[in-house]
């Protein structure tokens, strides 16, 4: 018994070496271990040692030793492989020899071209792998047209697209696009997204046909490129099925399953498709997210070297709230949203440059073959990437703060301090840079209260305020009095009010979006909250995505320095793809 337990044990260990050694890339040492396993009916070392033959690692390719212990595998539990057995069945890439000879194994591949699908088999494997929760199994369910219930296949498509199933994902995103409902379009393209980003071909076909040709009409687009037939209310699902199948099957070859891929999922595509715009399918040289000072700067220097680029943008400047901007050279005193206005409508002159109204989701990809995927679920490709989508200032929890901040409650001096000179100031403590405030507001005005809004300000530092005849007011700030934004007292918790004319204040900030974080850029510490690492070039540490403006700007934020930012970004983007 002893004995008899220890080599029970001996296969899972055997199973587990054999695992290891094919995922450090030995599958010549990791073959016989497996085929241990699988000689003692441990169904996922059959289904490896199937896998291993039809793909010829780690053994000399053999499709009838594939196909044999694929089979059994599949009789043994094993979800896997009942779905990939399923899968060949529904492409008519496997035969059942019970039906043609009387003996139950199959035949894959015959004559490396397809036979006639045989649904039964498929129905039969599929159903097993999906009743074991395999993801892959619903989704060939999905393709099986076994009853016309087309509902009843959307299902399992959903089910296995929420699993993460690439094949539920494309076949949840064909099924939706049958039923040609407009507000399906964002969930269409995110699924076929999803899809593509896991390598499927048809997917990455398609996504390239949507990203050219825009999301607005994807229902139409993926029926043309698929030759789906629409889901008329007297079309039976079976003919639906039919004829998606047959439109995805393509002779197969052991490689195509090497990819873990299955092959009713490549498409061979319609060669004429009817869209509407017949321009060939590219990308965008450049996609800059965050179309405001910054991105725009970019744009205009790429859009004058006649790249192509699409700029991606929510209408949210980080001084909106302000009446006026100041310092720009040719737009001092304007109000910040016309200066944009101007500047989109120039770029409008460059036929390369594409201004989207849209909030950039998620990136995917690596340089000259960047993913950005829209809110609308539109999927956009390029070269080059310019993150310049800004800083939010976090605004703290004191009533009025929020309402006066623009208008009386302001950041920088250099922005609104001439208007406001000679006036009484007011200063928010922050921290040890709120002594160097001090001394560059002087050359505004001569009346300086500071708020130690609860900070402990040293005392060598109170020192040189007291010398410079500045009071320093302590306690908390409970509220800012105003009346529409302007500032009439700062009222502090301990119940005294301070009248001032207009408070600096330096909350802290973050960036507007995360999508630095997924992308793992290297960011910097500045005293507010933190910058994207840039070299001279504006390029992060990862080739091919540039920052600039606010959003990589550790030193002072202003328009001036976000355009020059956003203007080096945009030569660098272009000077990298120079040939
Ligand atoms: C109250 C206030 C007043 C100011 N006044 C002045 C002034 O008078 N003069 C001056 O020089 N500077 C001023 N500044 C500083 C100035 O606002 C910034 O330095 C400048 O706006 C930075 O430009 P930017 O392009 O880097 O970022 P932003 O102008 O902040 O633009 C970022 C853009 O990215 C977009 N965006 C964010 N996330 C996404 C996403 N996921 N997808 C797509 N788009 C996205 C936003 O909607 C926004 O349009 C002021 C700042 C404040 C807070």
């Amino acid at each position: 018994m002893a004995i008899l337990d220890r080599l029970t044990g001996l296969h899972p260990a055997a199973l587990r070496r054999a695992v290891r050694l094919a995922e450090s890339g030995k599958p010549a040492e990791a073959f016989p271990l497996m085929a241990i396993a699988a000689r003692a009916g441990i169904p996922e070392a059959e289904y490896r040692v199937a896998r291993s033959y039809l793909e010829g690692s780690g053994v000399p390719p053999s499709r009838s030793e594939g196909a044999r212990w694929l089979r059994r595998a599949a009789d043994h539990g094993s979800a896997d492989a009942q779905a990939l057995l399923a899968a060949l069945f529904v492409a008519g890439l496997a035969v059942n020899e019970d039906d043609a000879q009387g003996k139950s194994s199959q035949r894959l591949f015959e004559k490396d071209s397809s036979q006639a699908p045989d649904f039964a088999m498929a129905l039969h494997f599929a159903g097993k792998a999906a009743e074991a929760g395999s993801a892959a199994g619903q989704a060939v369910l999905g393709y099986i047209p076994s009853k016309d219930d087309p509902d009843a296949a959307h299902g399992w498509y959903e089910k296995s697209a929420a699993a993460g199933c690439p094949e539920g994902c494309l076949g949840l995103a064909l099924s939706l696009a049958g039923r040609k409902q407009p507000e399906d379009r964002g969930r269409i393209a995110a699924e076929v997204r999803r899809a593509a980003d896991a390598g499927l071909p048809t997917a990455i076909y398609l996504l390239a046909a949507l990203t050219e040709h825009g999301t607005g009409n994807c229902c139409q687009i993926l029926i043309n490129v698929m030759q789906i037939p629409t889901l008329m209310p007297s079309s039976g699902r079976s003919a639906q099925a039919w004829a998606t199948v047959s439109a995805m099957r393509e002779p197969c070859s052991l490689p195509i399953l090497s990819s873990y891929r299955w092959t009713i999922f490549r498409a061979t595509p319609n060669p004429n498709p009817f869209i509407r715009n017949t321009e060939p399918i590219t990308m965008d040289d450049v996609i800059i997210i965050g179309g405001s000072f910054a991105g725009l700067a970019a744009a205009l220097q790429l859009g004058r070297a006649r790249r192509k680029v699409t700029v991606l943008d929510t209408g949210l400047p980080r001084n909106r709230f302000a009446g006026h901007s100041h310092g720009l050279l040719g737009h001092d005193h304007k109000p910040p949203l016309d200066i944009l206005a101007e500047a989109r409508q120039q770029l409008a002159r460059y036929p390369t440059i594409r201004l989207l109204n849209a909030r950039a989701d998620s990136i995917s990809g690596t340089i000259d073959d960047f993913s950005v995927l829209t809110g609308d679920g539109e999927s956009l490709g390029a070269r080059r990437l310019i993150l310049s989508y800004g800083v939010a200032d976090q605004m703290p929890d004191v009533p009025g703060f929020a309402e006066s901040w623009g208008t009386s409650i302001v950041p920088c001096p250099y922005c609104d301090g001439f208007e406001v000179a000679d006036q009484h100031w007011g200063l928010v403590w922050s921290g040890p840079p709120s002594h160097n405030y001090v001394r560059l507001y002087h050359d505004w005005t001569e009346t300086l209260t500071v708020f130690a809004d609860g900070h402990d300000i040293p005392r060598d530092i109170r020192a040189d305020l007291a010398r410079r005849n500045i009071p320093v007011v302590d306690g908390r700030i409970a509220e800012i009095a105003h009346h529409r934004g302007q500032i009439t007292t700062v009222n502090l918790e301990s119940g005294r009010n301070a009248a001032v004319d207009i408070l600096f204040a330096h909350p802290r900030n973050k960036p507007s979006a995360s999508l630095h974080e997924s992308l793992r850029l290297a960011t910097v510490n500045t005293p507010l909250g933190i910058a994207l690492k840039v070299d001279e070039r504006r390029e992060t540490g990862t080739p091919g995505i540039y920052a600039a403006g606010d959003l990589a700007n550790p030193a002072m934020a202003s328009v001036t320095t976000a355009i020059s930012q956003g203007a080096t970004a945009g030569i660098s983007a272009q000077q990298s793809m120079l040939v």
